[in-house]
């Protein structure tokens, strides 16, 4: 796995720490939610920072699930947003962190939050990992933003390519020999 990395953008420890601090800002806006969080991750991408963000935010939250496809299989630009599941419960009246790991064309984020909305959150509030550097990504609204990253594929860090890589500690690039095998 390890050979097919070209580059790494931001070290876990780099990871870690923006995540400690995003966190603290989040658990600051939140505390007065008497009812607690209800937090929402867009699966499968935001599995790995959703599970290190939230254990960093003390406070009383349910987690509810959605599954959005947009990269499918070898894709390296969004071929369209499609909910695929969705497990939200009852979020009524609840307000909702969305979290995705990455912010890019931002069809994913203008497809999932208007489905909460019509549940009825009392409040949607938006958590990306990344954003790229790109006027589509920069248009769509995110209350909290780990890291602005050129406009390049990434993977690691719950990252996937052909639903590999998500398992890398770090956010990398990938080698072209692997997405675009001359043979
Ligand atoms: P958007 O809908 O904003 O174009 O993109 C959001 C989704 O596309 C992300 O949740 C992620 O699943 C996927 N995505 C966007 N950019 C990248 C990328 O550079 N690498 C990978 N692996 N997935 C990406
Ligand atoms: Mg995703």
């Amino acid at each position: 796995m390890q050979d097919d990395i070209e580059k790494v953008l931001i070290a876990a420890p780099d990871i870690h720490r923006r995540i400690g601090e995003m966190a603290e800002e989040i658990s600051r806006d939140v505390s007065d939610f008497s009812e607690g969080l209800t937090i929402v991750p867009i699966l499968t991408g935001a599995m790995i920072f959703t599970a290190d963000l939230m254990r960093k935010i003390p406070l009383k939250m349910k987690i509810n699930l959605m599954t959005v496809s947009s990269y499918p299989g070898s894709a390296l630009r969004t071929q369209g947003s499609t909910l695929v599941a969705k497990q939200l419960g009852d979020v009524q009246g609840r307000h909702v962190l969305l979290v995705d790991d990455i912010l890019d064309s931002g069809g994913t984020l203008k497809l999932v939050v208007p489905v909460l909305q019509e549940l009825g959150a009392a409040s949607v509030k938006i958590c990306v990992l990344l954003r790229k550097d790109r006027d589509t990504a920069r248009e769509v609204h995110a209350d909290y933003v780990g890291f602005d990253i050129p406009d390049e594929f990434v993977i690691g860090y719950g990252l996937d390519y052909d639903n590999v890589y998500r398992n890398l500690p770090e956010i990398c690039t990938l080698k072209a020999s692997v997405h675009s095998p001359s043979d």
